[in-house]
């Protein structure tokens, strides 16, 4: 029995020049879903959702900016042309202004409710 053969998918042509992300995303819609990533947070960005999309936000100045420039190009041009003083700080900067608006956030949450 033969049934040992296990087909390998030979269609490579159609794959996007794309940086190694998750691949375990069954979504291959038009529109390129960009995902936050942990090592944004080195440029000074955090993510919102609006809408089920995820969207980069400023840690700095508070800027929602597109989903689409949910990439680290964008993010960087951000931080170094409107941020310059603080493009060299290191992510444990980034890491603690994040951490103090989250339990700013909670904390408003909690006198809302
Ligand atoms: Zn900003």
């Amino acid at each position: 029995m033969d049934k040992w053969l296990i087909k390998i998918p030979t269609n490579k042509s159609a794959t996007p020049s794309q940086p190694s992300c998750s691949a375990s995303n069954p979504t291959s819609s038009k529109t390129k879903k960009r995902k936050y990533d942990e090592s944004y947070l080195q440029y000074g960005f955090t993510c919102s959702s609006h809408n089920n999309e995820e969207q980069p936000v400023c840690l700095i100045c508070k800027e929602v900016l597109a989903a689409e420039s949910m990439k680290p190009s964008k993010l960087q041009r951000h931080l170094n042309t409107k941020h310059a003083t603080l493009s060299k700080k290191p992510i444990e900067y980034f890491e603690r202004l994040c951490k103090h608006q989250i339990k700013k956030r909670t904390l408003w949450r909690s006198m809302l409710l």
